[in-house]
């Protein structure tokens, strides 16, 4: 095989002063400067936290607990999410449901979000759609490990603007 030697470039005493390229660059800084400044518009970076990427519809994003349509919670503490959950996350107490149809239910229901890996079997192991991962929320950024472990409450409450909480079906 061929070795080839590159023989390097000798500089000038000027451009050994880099004063030249230094400029280049500056122009070039300028020139990026004056563009934006004139058209906005045309800015490849999002101005986060104000301005916001959009995302995709199948982004598997924060959960929430979906509701019947009398209000009440959807889910039936059948454990189905939190036994085919990976990472042990979801913790579920049942108590008993007071009327015929509604057998039981959950009366805590967490998710740790720290430990979640959302790989949303959670969703898909779900025999009502009781549980979905479409808020589009990504884990904000909390002080304290408890502040992610989202209880009931703030699951059945967390449905976005625009998506219905309300679940249709028979469960
Ligand atoms: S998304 Fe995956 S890891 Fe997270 S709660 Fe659901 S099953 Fe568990
Ligand atoms: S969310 Fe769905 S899978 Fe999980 S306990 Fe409730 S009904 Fe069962």
């Amino acid at each position: 095989m061929a070795i080839i030697v590159l023989k390097k470039k000798k500089l000038t005493f000027i451009e050994n002063l880099y004063i030249l390229e230094v400029f280049k660059g500056l122009m070039i800084t300028l020139h990026h400067l004056i563009r934006n400044l004139l058209k906005p518009s045309g800015i490849m970076t999002y101005q986060f936290p104000e301005e916001k990427k959009a995302i995709p519809a199948t982004y598997r994003s924060e959960h929430r607990l979906m509701l019947r349509e009398d209000k009440s919670i959807r889910c039936t503490a059948c454990m189905l999410c939190a036994t085919v959950c990976p990472a042990k996350c979801i913790h579920i107490e049942a108590a008993e449901g007071e009327t015929p149809n509604k057998e039981k239910y959950p009366e805590k229901f967490t998710i740790d979000l720290l430990r979640c890996i959302y790989c949303g079997y959670c969703v898909e192991a779900c025999p009502c759609d009781a549980i979905r991962m479409d808020t589009e929320k990504l884990v904000s950024a909390e002080y304290t490990r408890e502040a992610f472990i989202k209880n009931i409450n703030y699951l059945k409450a967390n449905h976005p603007k625009g998506k219905n909480p309300i679940s249709e079906g028979i469960y």
